[in-house]
C-alpha cells in the first residue's frame, strides 16, 4: 500500500496501548496462520473489554472481547474471511459495463474531477436509454467519495456511528491533488460491494456549497460530508455531535478538548457563519441541516382548514380564546385547545411571544399561539410584530413542524395598518432561517390577500 506504514505485531500492540483505558490489560492474541498471510492477514490484540484486529491491508476492526480463546479465534477468522474476499474482489478487474449506470456516472464524475453527475456532458444514459437519474447517481457518488478517503468510515453506506463492532478500510490510493485514474476508482468500487449496486437513496445539492449530500426526503437540507465536519458552536469553537446510545440521545462536544457544549440543548451551530441545526438522525448518526427561510405562499381562505403541521393563532395575552382568528381556531379545535392553553400557559403569554398547544380537532397537528401588538390599544412597536413571526418559527423548530399556516398577525381587531402588517409578515419570514419549509399566509379577506400579494411582490417574485 503506497503511503501507508506497514502493519506489524508491534504497531498493533502500540495502537492497543494507545487506546486502552488500562494499558496493563493489553495482550497479543496469537493466530499464526492469520499473521502468516502477507496479503489479507494481520495481527490481533485485546485490551480492556475490546478485541482489536489490524489487517496488513490497512483494515481495522474493534469488537467486544469474546473472552475465550475459541471466541477470539472465531472473531479473527471472521475478519480474515472478509479481508480475503475484499482482496479477491480487488484482484478482479471490474468491467465498467457490468456496473449500474448510476455507478458508472459516479466513477466518471470522480475521474473527471467534477462535482456532481449533473456536470457530466454528454448526459450519461441509463439501462433504458433514458438520462441517468442524477439524484441517484450522486447518492452513489457520495458513498464512493467516502470509500476513497484515506480512512474511510466503515464500509461505504454504513452509518457513521459505531456499533458493537466497527471496521475501517483505508484505501490504497490517497485522494491527492492529482485526480485518481479510472482503474483506481474501479478498485474502490470493487472493495465496497454496495457501490456496484443500484443506490437505495438519493442525494441533493448541499444547501451551503452545492456538493452532493445524502439525506433522503426527510433530510433534504442535510449538508454534504465536507460541511458536516465544520460546524462551530455558539462559542465559536469547532463542535461535533455524537449519539449517546442505541436507544437515542445526542450530545454536542467541542472538538479540541471533548467538553460538552450547550449546543446539545439548542442544536444551533454555524458553518461559515450560516445557521444550521445539528441533531441525532432518526436512524442513528448525526445530521447537520442548513436552516433556510421558508417558501411563502398566499392562501385566501379559512385557516382552520389548513392541513399543515401547525397553524398559528393570533391569540391575546390571556390565551383563553377571543374573536376573529382566535375564536375560529378555538371553535374548530374544540375544548382540548383551551384546556391545553390553561394547562401549559397558566399566566398566558407576553406580547411578541409564542407557544404551542395541541390542535384538538383541527386538521393541523399543533397550534402555535402568538400574541400580536394591539395598534388599537396603542401598542405600536413594530419590533413586537416582527417578534411574533420569529418566535413562532422558533417554536415550530422546537416541535419539528415543517409546514405552517399564519394569519396576518395584528391585522384584525388589533387594527395594525394592513399594508404594514403584510410587509412585516413577508419581510420577517423571508429573513428568518429555520427548519420550516413552507409557510402559507392565510388571508381572511380580499383586502388582506391583496396586501400580502403586494408584499410578496415587493421583495421579488411572489410564490404560490
Ligand atoms: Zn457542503
Ligand atoms: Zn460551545
Amino acid at each position: 500500500m503506497p503511503d501507508t506504514p506497514p502493519v506489524t505485531r508491534a504497531t498493533t500492540l502500540a495502537l492497543a496501548i494507545a487506546q486502552a483505558a488500562d494499558p496493563t490489560t493489553v495482550r497479543e492474541v496469537e493466530h499464526p496462520a492469520f499473521a502468516g498471510d502477507a496479503e489479507a492477514g494481520g495481527f490481533a490484540a485485546r485490551y480492556d473489554q475490546t478485541l482489536l484486529v489490524c489487517g496488513v491491508d490497512g483494515g481495522r476492526s474493534w469488537s467486544v472481547d469474546p473472552c475465550t480463546d475459541e471466541g477470539r479465534r472465531a472473531a479473527i477468522e471472521a475478519y480474515w474471511r472478509v479481508a480475503r474476499r475484499r482482496r479477491e474482489r480487488e484482484r478482479t478487474a471490474i468491467d465498467p459495463a457490468s456496473l449500474p449506470a448510476t455507478t458508472r456516472a459516479a466513477v466518471d464524475v470522480v475521474v473527471a474531477g467534477l462535482r456532481s453527475a449533473a456536470d457530466l456532458h454528454p448526459v450519461p444514459l441509463d439501462e433504458a436509454g433514458e438520462p441517468v437519474d442524477v439524484a441517484r447517481a450522486d447518492a452513489t457518488l457520495v458513498l464512493l467519495r467516502r470509500a476513497m478517503r484515506p480512512t474511510a468510515a466503515v464500509a461505504a453506506g454504513a452509518s457513521r456511528d459505531g456499533g458493537a463492532s466497527t471496521t475501517r478500510t483505508p484505501d490504497g490510493e490517497r485522494p491527492t491533488a492529482r485526480r485518481p485514474t479510472q482503474a483506481q476508482v474501479l478498485r474502490a468500487v470493487a472493495r465496497h460491494e454496495v457501490l456496484a449496486q443500484e443506490p437505495t437513496s438519493t442525494a441533493h445539492p448541499c444547501p451551503l456549497c452545492a456538493t452532493p449530500a445524502l439525506g433522503g426526503p426527510r433530510y433534504d437540507r442535510a449538508v454534504c460530508d465536507d460541511c458536516h465536519e465544520r460546524p462551530r458552536c455558539v462559542h465559536g469553537r469547532a463542535v461535533g455531535g455524537a449519539n449517546t446510545g442505541l436507544g437515542g440521545g445526542f450530545v454536542a462536544h467541542h472538538r479540541d478538548d471533548g467538553s460538552a457544549c450547550e449546543t446539545t440543548q439548542t442544536h444551533r451551530v454555524w458553518i461559515d457563519g450560516h445557521p444550521c441545526h445539528m441533531d441525532e438522525a432518526r436512524f442513528g448518526g448525526v445530521v447537520v441541516e442548513a436552516l433556510l427561510p421558508p417558501a411563502i405562499t398566499l392562501v385566501r381562505g379559512d385557516i382552520t382548514r389548513e392541513a399543515v403541521d401547525a397553524v398559528v393563532n393570533a391569540a391575546n395575552t390571556a390565551m383563553r380564546g377571543g374573536g376573529g382568528v382566535d375564536g375560529a381556531i378555538h371553535r374548530a379545535g374544540g375544548p382540548a385547545v383551551l384546556a391545553d392553553c390553561i394547562a401549559r400557559f397558566p399566566r398566558g403569554l407576553a406580547v411578541g411571544d409564542a407557544g404551542w398547544t395541541t390542535a384538538g380537532d383541527l386538521p393541523a397537528h399543533r397550534v402555535i399561539h402568538t400574541v400580536g401588538p394591539s395598534w388599537a390599544a396603542g401598542e405600536r412597536d413594530r419590533a413586537l410584530l416582527v417578534s411574533c413571526y420569529r418566535r413562532s418559527l422558533e417554536v415550530a423548530d422546537e416541535i419539528g413542524s415543517r409546514t405552517l399556516a399564519f394569519p396576518l398577525i395584528s391585522a384584525g381587531v388589533y387594527a395594525w395598518p394592513l399594508a404594514d402588517a403584510a410587509a412585516a409578515a413577508v419581510e420577517t419570514l423571508r429573513a428568518t432561517p429555520s427548519r420550516v419549509r413552507e409557510v402559507r399566509i392565510v388571508a381572511f379577506s380580499d383586502e388582506a390577500a391583496v396586501a400580502v400579494g403586494r408584499a410578496l411582490g415587493a421583495g421579488g417574485a411572489a410564490e404560490g
